[in-house]
């Protein structure tokens, strides 16, 4: 816009022309305009400030129009809401440089800065080039139109046109309560659905979302005079002066057809102007309630012809030249690949399609809808979005192709590792080496990457509750030392009480931390995206300069080896509470393994990443070293191990190899500790050189297991459970990965009677058999860096 906009608001250093009968170059401080006649005009000669009374009206205004153009064509107006029912009307400078509009004596009707919704920044029905419709989430300002109530009643009207911040930011234009028409979602080129927006010679659009402000504008290339106007009646159109006609041109229209109006065609149905009539089921879809859908009311849209199965025989059917649906309950992330978005929207049932963010290049970014889609339009523009359907109703070449998404997770995986390395050798070297562990960045993939080194994007790709320091500072009383909780890998853990009175436990990563931010991303994006009542909790994380903090549900009775490590404490866990432990873990794990076709490898089970909450019930912690697997993959290799000695499968520690059963290994020796009360690294026999494992297999063997039971349990326990816990943790640390049992066998050998199969001798059966885990450098050159258990 000319200066004269931004030039009022700002500093009233205005440059003015004469103009009209009246007209004058400054307002000096008490001096003004009153009469009709009296105008400022723009630097250019394009705008002109003055009142005016609309056609067959005998109020008001004072408003901006277009003074270049003949017919005028008021763009603002400062008092919609409180038109000037006499000539008494005067707009002056106060001393203090605010544009006052008084009447009738000295009372101010207007000023600019009275109302915040109400300036020379803030569009009435009509947007101008350069200026802003959107969201500042800095100064809270919400920039949208808002009609006329008629036409020739500037009061504001039912119709609002403005940016949706839910979700993936969209425009809307609403009457009332109710969306009418939905522009978009935003694809890096033009708004979804609108082909109409490609580049052009006479305007350029920007559509802006970050964390600081979402917004929309459009610039003009060339001196056409170009505005889009939200009419009284609810059209909205970008117009454009023609000369030649003296009037003005609709250049494009927001309701341009039959499918205009948002979700014509109901959930799933998709509208096309071409066909008659224009709402069809997408295929694989039917009518929700056909006798409706066959009288023309097409309100309840479609539904799956046949339920989708959320366990992995879900798949993605392509779908193009389709106006991307309401993006109201979607995520969206600008890092992740086409592949990472697949990946994540199969994790979550409720999600229903994804699609690349932004398709130049060739695609990037990840757009993931939950519920029904809503609002779907046959457009001619090419644009992928892959609807999530039982494998069953996707046939033919419109299924997602897996080959092809498999090629981007490949590529994604060996530049994470090219990165990685590159990373590793210019400068992570001295400073790792001081590390008592690290961490392994091979081939099984972290559940998610994000740049690390641009905290903007980091927000902005978090799903999670951000915190700021100021919040965490004051929760946790300065991190005052007599909140602390503990220290672990990570930091210092404190616990806090957020104003709502929630009570947390703020995980602090310590600037010489052996974790470093990659745990903490892969913590934050591996914990928000699993929910479990076996799973810890996390409720937000902070970022502020260098500092990463982890913010989780606390958790009253801490973890689990804190109690039963314990001599004195470990008499509180009585039979039936470890048993509901064992079980609470093994549910736990069930669900990482088999939460969809991508599983979950934990790597790190331990009982001091086991915490219990107020009624002792277990929740698993510490996903910094979690890895994703695909549906069909069975093993990852690398060639840094990490684990805790105690824990760790034989196959991953000689060989690298990790995989559910390596996580089914260390269930296998904490169910092992949990009965006996005793560490499976720092158990001793007087006579022997049995780990707990070990000891374990000898009793089993001599038919007297029942006596690694703790001595504690005597009172409480049920024999029954305790065979059948023993047995089954024995099942579980076999040698062999391949004979040991999936966790869903776990979940059901424990809860079941039947008899169970005899378990063969576990791994580090003594000592003296035992790999030399800490020197261990031969085989398949892993490199293994162990965790000592506390
Ligand atoms: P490592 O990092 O080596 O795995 P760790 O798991 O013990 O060790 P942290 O998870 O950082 O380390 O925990 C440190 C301490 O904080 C522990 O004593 C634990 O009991 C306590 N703690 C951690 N999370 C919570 C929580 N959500 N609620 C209550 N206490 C917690």
């Amino acid at each position: 816009m000319e200066g004269l906009f931004t030039g009022l608001l700002c500093t009233i250093s205005l440059f003015l022309l004469f103009s009209g009968s009246f007209s004058v170059d400054s307002i000096a401080s008490n001096q003004g305009i009153k009469d009709d006649g009296e105008t400022i005009v723009s630097t250019g000669g394009m705008y002109e400030l003055g009142f005016f009374s609309p056609s067959n009206s005998n109020n008001r205004y004072l408003g901006i129009w277009f003074k270049k153009i003949s017919t005028g064509r008021v763009v603002w107006i400062a008092n919609r809401e409180s038109p000037l029912l006499n000539r008494t009307g005067k707009l002056k400078v106060s001393s203090e440089g605010l544009l006052l509009l008084s009447c009738c004596g000295d009372t101010v009707i207007w000023s600019s800065n009275s109302s915040a919704s109400v300036s020379f920044d803030y569009p009435g029905d009509t947007l101008l080039a350069g200026m802003k419709l959107g969201m500042d989430f800095i100064t809270g300002t919400n920039r949208s139109l808002t009609s006329w109530k008629g036409p020739n009643d500037p009061s504001p009207g039912q119709y609002v046109s403005y940016i949706d911040t839910n979700g993936y930011p969209q425009i809307l234009l609403s009457q009332g309560v109710v969306v009418d028409v939905r522009f978009g979602p935003w694809n890096g080129i033009r708004f979804s659905g609108l082909p109409t927006e490609m580049s052009n010679p006479i305007y350029s659009l920007d559509f802006v979302v970050s964390q600081k402000e979402v917004y929309y504008k459009f610039e003009l290339k060339s001196s056409i005079v170009q505005i889009i106007h939200l009419k009284w009646d609810g059209s909205i159109s970008m117009l454009h002066w023609n000369n030649r006609s003296q009037d003005w041109l609709v250049y494009t229209s927001g309701l341009i057809d039959s499918c205009g109006h948002y979700g014509i065609c109901g959930p799933y149905g998709s509208c096309n102007t071409n066909t008659n009539p224009p709402c069809n089921c997408m295929e694989g879809f039917e009518p929700k309630s056909p006798e409706e859908w066959n009288i023309a009311d097409w309100s309840n849209g479609c539904k799956l012809q046949s339920p989708l199965d959320c366990k992995g025989g879900d798949a993605f059917r392509k779908v193009t030249k389709m106006k991307f649906p309401d993006t109201r309950y979607s995520w969206y992330n600008r890092s992740m690949t086409l592949g990472e978005c697949e990946i994540a929207c199969r994790r979550n049932c409720s999600c229903t399609a994804y699609a690349n963010l932004d398709i130049r290049k060739g695609g990037s970014g990840c757009l993931l809808w939950f519920g029904e889609l809503m609002d779907l339009k046959v457009c001619e523009e090419s644009q992928d979005l892959y609807i999530r359907m039982p494998s069953s109703l996707v046939t033919g070449l419109t299924v997602s192709q897996p080959g092809f998404n498999r090629k981007i997770q490949i590529l994604t995986v060996v530049l994470s590792i090219l990165l990685v390395l590159m990373g590793m050798s210019v400068a992570v070297h001295a400073f790792r080496m001081k590390k008592k562990r690290s961490y392994m960045k091979g081939r099984g993939r972290r559940v998610h990457s994000i740049d690390r080194h641009n905290s903007d994007v980091q927000k902005e790709d978090l799903e999670m509750n951000f915190f700021s320091l100021s919040i965490i500072t004051k929760a946790t009383n300065n991190f005052s030392i007599n909140n602390k909780l503990g220290e672990g890998g990570f930091g210092p853990v404190y616990k806090g009480v957020l104003e709502t009175g929630q009570e947390i436990a703020v995980k602090q990563l310590s600037r010489t931390s052996e974790q470093g931010y990659d745990e903490f991303y892969n913590e934050v994006v591996c914990v928000a995206k699993l929910q479990h009542r076996n799973l810890v909790k996390l409720v937000g994380y902070c970022m502020d300069g260098e500092e990463r903090i982890l913010i989780y549900e606390y958790l009253s009775n801490k973890s689990l080896d804190l109690l039963l490590f314990d001599e004195t404490k470990s008499c509180m866990l009585d039979w039936p509470q470890r048993f509901c432990i064992i079980n609470g873990i093994a549910r736990g794990m069930l669900y990482l393994h088999q939460d969809s076709r991508l599983r979950i490898i934990h790597r790190d089970l331990k009982a001091a990443n086991i915490l219990l909450d107020h009624d002792m019930n277990p929740k698993i912690s510490d996903f910094g070293l979690a890895r994703e697997f695909e549906g069909n993959q069975i093993t990852a290799k690398t060639k840094k191990v990490v684990g805790t000695y105690g824990y760790i499968s034989p196959e991953y520690a000689l060989h690298g190899r990790f995989s559910v059963k390596s996580d089914v290994f260390s269930f296998g020796v904490l169910v092992l500790e949990i009965v006996s009360g005793k560490k499976n690294r720092e158990f001793s026999h007087e006579d022997l050189s049995d780990n707990l494992l070990g000891h374990a297999w000898r009793l089993y063997t001599e038919g007297k297991y029942l006596e690694l039971m703790s001595p504690s349990l005597h009172n409480s326990c049920i024999i029954s459970e305790v065979k059948r816990s023993i047995h089954v943790g024995l099942l579980c640390v076999q040698n062999h990965a391949q004979d040991r049992p999936t966790m869903s066998s776990v979940v059901m050998m424990l809860g079941g009677e039947g008899s169970l199969p005899p378990p063969r001798q576990p791994a580090f059966f003594a000592e003296e058999d035992s790999p030399k885990l800490n020197t261990y450098s031969g085989v398949d050159e892993a490199t293994i860096t162990l965790l000592h258990p506390r």
